[in-house]
């Protein structure tokens, strides 16, 4: 079906790396460089707002690029950009690509969020929040134009100054989002206070939903839990149609999956706006 005939070949890379040797490739061949060669590439993933059926988002999803190993994803390089030091220069680059991007669509009178991935350490580093509010200040970004979504590890690993800097960001206009919701380890307790706006429930809840009757006990009560803390709610890992429908009539937002689209580098997700049944906001300046 849809998910299936999707599946095209962008996501097309030579599986299976040892983590030393993808190790030892990245300090080789700094991100530094890999940022100057231009080896990182943004896909991007859409968000649909339930009520509407509109394209309301789109997930900023980072890969590298790389000469001779190809399309390498995150999950392979990501963390060990974190233990090499690199997350601030990794997670900087994919800021201001970002933000590109949202100008790029903004002049085609394309009317999308975008979403970015930061990691716990971004969040615990004090000059994260200054580089991307100055950044969003330089670039006029209306508030709510961006969605930081951090995961609960940020969260667990130091409470109170994850607490002080999502205010921090929140007060100056981001959409923060709780990315991974369900797999983390942080407490009601912790969930309450934070200056959040949303909850993205984890995709292994989601991805068996039609089969699976705990996974559907699981995502309606943790609708009814952020709707009751007046947070909205966005599941990722849509696969098939009837959990979007599913979902829909469950009062969830916000749905994200291969079902909707796999993640697209940019040109292909421009064109897959303009092909798409779901509805897009556009603005024509022309008029
Ligand atoms: P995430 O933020 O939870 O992103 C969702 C991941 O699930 C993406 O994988 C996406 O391709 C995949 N996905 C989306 N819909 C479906 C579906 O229907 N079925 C299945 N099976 N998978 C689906 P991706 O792009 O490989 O990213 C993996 C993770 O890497 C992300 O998880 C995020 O935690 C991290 N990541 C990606 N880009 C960045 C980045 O720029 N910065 C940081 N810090 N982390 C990033
Ligand atoms: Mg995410
Ligand atoms: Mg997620
Ligand atoms: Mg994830």
């Amino acid at each position: 079906q849809r998910a299936k005939s999707a599946k095209k070949s962008f996501e097309i890379y030579n599986p299976v790396f040892d983590e030393n040797t993808l190790e030892r490739l990245f300090l080789t061949n700094s991100l530094k460089q890999a940022i100057e060669e231009d080896q990182l590439t943004l896909h991007y993933q859409p968000k649909l707002c339930l009520a509407t059926m509109t394209v309301s988002h789109a997930e900023a999803l980072v890969r590298w690029q790389h000469p001779e190993k190809g399309l390498i994803p995150p999950d392979e390089f990501v963390s060990i950009a974190e233990k090499t030091g690199q997350m601030a220069a990794l997670t900087r680059w994919v800021t201001k690509a970002a933000f590109d991007q949202y100008l790029t669509w903004q002049q085609q009178g394309i009317v999308i969020n975008i979403a970015i991935n930061i990691s716990a350490e971004n969040i615990l580093d004090e000059s994260y929040p200054d580089f991307v509010i100055n950044l969003k200040k330089q670039y006029q970004l209306d508030d709510n134009a961006i969605t930081l979504e951090v995961t609960e590890d940020a969260v667990v690993d130091d409470p109170k100054q994850a607490t002080k800097m999502l205010s921090y960001l929140r007060d100056n206009g981001f959409k923060l989002s709780v990315d991974d919701y369900g797999t983390g380890y942080s407490s009601l307790a912790q969930l309450k206070q934070l200056p959040v706006q949303e909850l993205k429930i984890d995709r292994s809840f989601v991805q068996q939903l039609e089969n699976d009757e705990n996974d559907k006990i699981i995502v309606k009560s943790t609708i009814e839990l952020a709707h009751n803390m007046s947070l909205s709610v966005v599941a990722e890992g849509i696969e098939d149609e009837y959990t979007l429908n599913w979902l829909k009539e469950h009062n969830c937002q916000l749905a994200q999956g291969y079902f909707i689209s796999r993640p697209l580098p940019s040109a292909q997700f421009t064109q897959w706006l303009e092909t798409t049944h779901y509805q897009v906001k556009r603005v024509n300046y022309n008029k």
